[in-house]
């Protein structure tokens, strides 16, 4: 079987990436007649149980793998499988940014692509204090080029421009740099911004 390919859908919150895998998904599923298991880390909430959602509220049902153990997608493949009696072209991934760095998830994807599956993940890049987020990033070493990837990011809600970044809201605030990375639900909000309109409070100075 030879070793699958990957496609990383990635950016800012608001980019549209979740329509842009549903769409995918669709085409894949609806013109190339293949089959797609979709997964998503169980931590994810705010799309609702057992689906994925985008911005239109448009759904697509999604099977919850616990975001510390994604090794767990491999079972779930294997019974579903032998459920329907065959074997799935593409599994694709949402929201892979809640599967933490140290988690096995880069490891899970070399497998899949080793095992043959096509493979569609789509995650933001980056967090609200302007670092790295989860697996995201990580993926991009199982890329075969940059072709490979495709970057979402939306315009700036003050000024306009790409913004690549999340600004994240308290009570109307900026939210400060100490505040926890991952917050699913609550009264937060998020808006895009550039670098230059990004606001982080409390963010530590560089060392020089
Ligand atoms: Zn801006």
């Amino acid at each position: 079987m030879p070793r699958g390919e990957l496609k990383l859908i990635i950016g800012n919150m608001f980019g549209n990436k979740t329509g842009r895998l549903m769409l995918e998904v669709e085409t894949l599923r609806e013109f190339g007649r293949k089959r797609v298991f979709i997964f998503k880390p169980e931590i994810d909430t705010r799309s609702g149980k057992g689906i994925i959602k985008d911005f239109h509220s448009k759904t697509m049902e999604a099977s919850e793998v616990p975001a510390r153990d994604p090794w767990q997608v491999i079972p779930a493949i294997r019974r579903k499988e032998s459920e329907i009696g065959s074997r799935f072209h593409i599994i694709a991934f949402d929201e892979i940014q809640f599967f933490p760095a140290d988690s096995p998830f880069y490891q899970v994807v070399d497998e899949l692509l080793d095992r043959g599956y096509d493979v569609i993940a789509a995650g933001l890049a980056l967090d609200f204090k302007r670092d790295p987020f989860g697996s995201t990033l990580l993926l991009f070493g199982l890329c075969k080029g940059s072709h490979d990837c495709l970057w979402l990011n939306p315009l700036c809600a003050k000024c306009g421009k790409p913004a690549a970044l999340p600004q994240r809201i308290i009570d109307g605030k900026p939210a400060p740099y100490n505040s926890p990375q991952v917050h699913v639900g609550g009264k937060e909000t998020y808006e895009p911004r550039c670098y230059e309109c990004h606001e982080l409070p409390g963010r530590p100075m560089p060392p020089y």
